[in-house]
């Protein structure tokens, strides 16, 4: 589950990490009050203004509306309000999102950490991660912070630096103080470094998140270590340990049809192509996908219907499936193992009954047990189904109604 840069920042802080300071509002009428309440708790005089949505590359995007950044700097409480207005209400483009941009419901008014003093300010990058392949949670950073961790990855690839946590002792001082040393930090800034990190890794852990990212993390001119920026994403697994942060989620920031399927206990994930898939079982839908595509076509989504795929459910996925415009065939593919063709084959016919028609070719392919009856009952019923055994014969199907 993704969150919010002020969300992930409010769960940093209470772990005590050094963030950066900022109130939340959804209105520009609320704007000034808020900033105020920030100019006495941190002093700041100058705020910068950001737009909350689920998508990097905010300070480079455009609003759509107003033409402003994403990210912008107020410099003095008396252009709070009119910067707040061109980027509140209005769609956010950026890199990371479509062309349509995202719709901005909330800004995060923050105080300004770029201050003039001793030194200059400078921006590192620090993401904390579950390396899969070394099965090591992995702090990766760099120098090179403010800018996409992938072009840096691809222009200066030295600049990146790693450090594997073994999980039976975890984050060790020397490689705290390795980390602040390779960013070339010393005095102050290199304790405030060792600190972060350390407390970055323990709110990593401590709220099972998936993945961290803070660009920039800023050395302030004055040798404080804070993050400016927060990538939060939750193990959606372990939000039953954490009920406070369950309630972070935002789903006006998820596509619609993922989560009626999500209230509707599917699981599905909207994909580009033409051949709409229900599917038990996440590795035969998998499957399924792999034979769509050797077939000449292209998934349209990905669609697990879970153990019980009676004929409620599987009216639930038809509806689901033809929402999406692209669909030009639907190739519906069980395992009977504990659920038995028949009953999926006759909620099928149900289903497809209860609907009244369905604008598209459907092909079931049924395996298991009880999978020739569950093909007489398709057979017999009358409608515009067809029906196969084997995969292939599915697949062959499939190219032929789509030809
Ligand atoms: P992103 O573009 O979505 O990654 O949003 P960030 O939160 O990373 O902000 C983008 C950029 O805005 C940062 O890299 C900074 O250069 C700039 N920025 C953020 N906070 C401040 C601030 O307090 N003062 C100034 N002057 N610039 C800031
Ligand atoms: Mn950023």
């Amino acid at each position: 589950m993704n969150l919010h840069e002020y969300q992930g920042k409010s769960i940093l802080e209470s772990f005590g990490v050094a963030i950066q300071r900022g109130v939340v509002v959804d209105s520009a009428s609320e704007a000034v009050a808020k900033a105020k309440e920030l100019n006495a708790s941190t002093g700041t005089e100058w705020f910068v203004v950001k737009a909350q949505i689920h998508a990097g590359g905010r300070g480079k995007g455009t609003v759509t509306e107003t033409g402003s950044h994403g990210v912008v700097l107020a410099k003095g409480i008396d252009k709070v309000e009119g910067v707040v207005s061109g980027i509140l209400g209005g769609h956010l483009v950026t890199a990371q999102t479509s062309d349509q941009g995202k719709k901005v419901n909330k800004v995060l008014i923050a105080e300004d950490v770029y201050y003039p003093g001793a030194s200059e300010p400078s921006e590192f990058y620090m993401s904390v991660l579950l390396d899969r392949a070394n099965e090591r949670n992995t702090i990766m950073y760099s120098t090179e912070g403010g800018m996409d961790i992938e072009t840096v990855a691809e222009e200066t690839p030295h600049l990146i630096f790693k450090e594997e946590i073994d999980p039976r002792v975890g984050l060790q001082g020397f490689q705290a103080r390795r980390i602040a040393f390779n960013l070339g930090l010393t005095g102050a800034a290199h304790k405030g470094m060792v600190k972060f990190v350390y407390s970055l890794y323990a709110a990593y852990d401590g709220c099972d998140a998936a993945m961290f990212e803070i660009n920039p993390v800023l050395k302030t001119s004055d040798d404080k270590i804070i993050a400016v920026d927060s990538k939060v994403t939750l193990d959606a697994n372990a939000l039953y340990r954490h009920k406070d942060y369950a309630e972070m989620r935002d789903k006006s920031e998820e596509d619609p049809m993922e989560v009626e399927a999500d209230e509707a206990g599917l699981n599905y994930v909207n994909l580009d192509g033409n051949v709409g898939c229900m599917v038990n079982g996440a590795g035969l839908a998998m499957a399924t996908m792999d034979i769509i595509k050797l077939s000449g076509g292209n998934p349209a989504n990905f669609l697990d219907v879970g153990g019980t795929a009676d004929a409620e459910r599987v009216e639930k996925a038809f509806r689901l499936i033809l929402q999406d415009e692209n669909v030009e065939a639907i190739l519906v593919n069980i395992f009977g193992g504990i659920v038995r063709c028949d009953r999926v084959a006759q909620g099928v016919v149900d289903a497809y009954k209860n609907m009244g028609s369905i604008p598209v070719p459907i092909i079931v392919r049924l395996q298991g047990t009880n999978a020739e009856e569950a093909k007489v009952l398709i057979d017999e019923s009358g409608l515009d189904v067809h029906s196969a055994v084997l995969l292939q014969e599915a697949a062959d199907l499939v190219k032929k109604v789509l030809a």
